[in-house]
């Protein structure tokens, strides 16, 4: 029986049209060496965004249902686009929404999790002998409502088909893998050629969009390892497998601009179940020795952040000129070495340490979102090299 790849395509590998059929026959190729393949896709370019900026400038607290029901257009544009294109290669193939995967998902709109896949309707058209296309990045509810995943939420649909498939999972993106840093960011970053899915989901967390933190905990979760590699070049890529790495040692450095912090004088509770009411996930909750808890939220995936800022309970106060940088590694925390450079790179950069956390595998400045980019770059020479 010939086995099964998931591949994922992201965003700027389907682009347009031209790297539409660059993907088709990359398929193809594969195809022809023997593999069942089921492609994900993502929507073209910026379309989500396009999409969401349209939303936005019809309603400044859009419902979450017709919200979804928008964004879930730019990943069918591609699936019907890619299929389109492998048949003009002679390849036979069909496309299929998130729903008619077989992708549940629970009913939390814009940022669903995938609950089950019944991948019924895919395996019947892969013993017809036709490649798959999804739609990444949706579902459907057991209330048969439409889901999106959340930003970033293709590379979680490829993870759920891979585990219900048992089938080999292949992410391919603008970059050859995971770096030790952004590349964009720090151009003198190294590739890394595997990392562990604990490092990877902190990372992923931390803000690597690279990939999907929801992507890796479920691949973390159901033991799929991910290969991370390039659309467009023929490089070796990562993958993303547990192999003991060296303990104290930080394999990467990422950064997240786009958060907030919420100072609570007191205790947090109405804070939180504001946030749960808005289905808000906060990445994490610190206290400090005067009874001051900060709560950081990222906002990727608020859609409507000044609605939440003017629900704010009493003594809760928005900072919203944050930014954070985390350095990702296995037992960090064994001596205060990596904390000490951390924080003498921060004090030579005049970077603020608003806040600090660590853990095993990451520690994590708060700090002016500003100053983000450049105390990335200053961590990753001292800390990486
Ligand atoms: P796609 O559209 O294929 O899903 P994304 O834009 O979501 O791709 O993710 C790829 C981008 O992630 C890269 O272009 C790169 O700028 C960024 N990135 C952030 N952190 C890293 C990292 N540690 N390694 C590689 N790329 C990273
Ligand atoms: N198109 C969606 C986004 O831009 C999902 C994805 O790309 O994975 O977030
Ligand atoms: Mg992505």
């Amino acid at each position: 029986m010939a086995r099964i790849v998931v591949q994922k395509f992201g965003g700027s590998s389907v682009s347009d049209v031209e790297k539409i059929r660059k993907v088709a026959q990359r398929v193809k190729a594969r195809r022809d060496e023997g593999w069942e393949l089921v492609v994900v896709v993502s929507a073209m370019g910026d379309t989500t965004d396009e999409l969401l900026s349209l939303a936005k400038q019809i309603s400044a607290d859009p419902p979450r249902r017709e919200l979804d029901m928008l964004l879930t257009c730019g990943e069918r544009i591609s699936m019907a686009l890619l299929s389109m294109a492998l048949q003009d290669l002679g390849v036979a193939a069909i496309s299929f929404t998130g729903s008619q995967s077989g992708i549940i998902t629970d009913d939390t709109h814009s940022q669903a999790r995938i609950v089950e896949v019944k991948p019924g309707r895919i395996e019947e058209a892969l013993g017809q002998g036709k490649v798959v296309i999804v739609a990444g990045y949706q579902g459907v509810s057991r209330n048969k409502e439409v889901t999106t995943l959340g930003r970033g939420g293709s590379d979680t649909s490829a993870v759920a088909l891979a585990a219900a498939l048992h089938a080999d999972c292949e992410i391919y993106s603008d970059v050859d893998g995971i770096y030790s840093a952004d590349p964009r960011i720090v151009p003198s970053a190294k590739k890394l050629d595997s990392i562990s899915p604990e490092e990877m989901q902190e990372l992923a967390t931390a803000g690597a969009k690279v990939l999907n933190a929801q992507a890796v905990e479920f691949a973390r979760e159901q033991g799929i390892v991910i290969h991370a590699k390039s659309t467009h070049s023929a490089g070796t890529g990562t993958r993303i497998e547990a192999k003991p790495g060296e303990l104290g040692r930080v394999r990467g450095v990422t950064c997240e601009a786009d958060v907030w912090g919420f100072c609570v004088a007191g205790a947090p509770d109405a804070l939180l179940e504001l946030l749960d009411s808005h289905q808000v996930k906060p990445r994490s909750l610190s206290f400090d020795a005067s009874g001051r808890t900060l709560v950081l939220v990222p906002l990727q995936d608020v859609h409507a952040p000044e609605v939440l800022r003017a629900k704010l309970p009493p003594g809760v106060t928005v900072l919203d000129e944050l930014g954070t940088v985390t350095c990702v590694g296995t037992g960090l925390h064994a001596d205060g070495l990596v904390l000490r450079k951390a924080l003498s790179v921060a004090h030579a950069m005049n970077a603020p340490v608003t806040a600090m956390a660590s853990s095993a595998l990451q520690l994590t400045i708060v700090t002016s979102r500003s100053l983000v980019k450049s105390l990335t770059k200053g961590l990753h020479e001292a800390l990486v090299g």
